[in-house]
């Protein structure tokens, strides 16, 4: 049985997301940099102390999610996993290097302001992989569409972290934005073949999957 720990890091930042199993721990994202030492002081309080976490799950590679990846790491000597097609982004530091639309203006405003410190995933997240070897009863589902490299971490009792296929910060749904819009939809389709009870946005509260709105009408 796992508990959920959601750390909710501000306006701009990722949630975070502790999950405690047994005597261990799994983090599921890592906020923006600026927000660093509020996420190590929440880790802290729910008993997440170092040799306690046994790794770090990135949901995809954008900064407000993997800002602290690299420093948590360091700090809880555990390893980093991602998919393959988002890690681009953690070695290059670029957010909008694997995506379609490019914009080097924001690329620019988000290295200046956000910042991440580069690093390289220690092992990477594939479709239908098991997490049990890295502490936590859950499977990984590839969910492109947000960006490349986007999954959805289901853990056996459906709890549901999707990262930012679905955000909830006015109301449950789609999340606004979209590298591939039939990509994001097909991701959005593959959830509905799983056993979920309770879905963990990267942005927002959690929400039950019947309160998402018609796929069509948000795309
Ligand atoms: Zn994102």
């Amino acid at each position: 049985m796992n508990t959920i720990y959601p750390i909710e890091t501000g306006k701009f930042s990722g949630n975070v997301y502790l999950i405690k199993n047994n005597d261990h721990y799994v983090l599921i994202d890592t906020g923006l940099k600026s927000k660093r030492y509020f996420v190590v002081e929440k880790l802290r309080a729910f008993g997440c102390s170092e040799g306690k976490l046994k790794c770090i799950l990135l949901t995809h590679g954008d900064v407000d999610h993997c800002g602290n990846a690299a420093y948590l790491s360091k700090l809880y000597n555990c390893p980093v996993g991602m998919h393959k097609n988002d890690s681009i982004v953690a070695v290059s530091g670029d957010m909008f290097i694997n995506r379609r639309k490019k914009n080097p203006f924001v690329a620019f405003l988000v290295r200046k302001l956000m910042g991440m410190e580069k690093f390289k995933p220690d092992f990477y997240l594939e479709e239908n992989q098991n997490l049990k070897a890295y502490g936590i009863d859950a499977k990984i589902v590839h969910t492109p569409g947000h960006s490349p490299g986007s999954v959805t971490i289901i853990t056996s009792d459906g709890a549901c972290f999707c990262g930012d296929l679905y955000e909830n910060t006015k109301k449950p749904k789609i999340n606004a934005l979209i590298d591939d819009p039939v990509e994001m939809l097909n991701s959005v389709s593959k959830l509905e073949n799983y056993n979920i009870t309770l879905i963990y946005p990267g942005h927002g509260k959690s929400f039950l999957p019947d309160e998402i709105g018609q796929r069509a009408e948000q795309i």
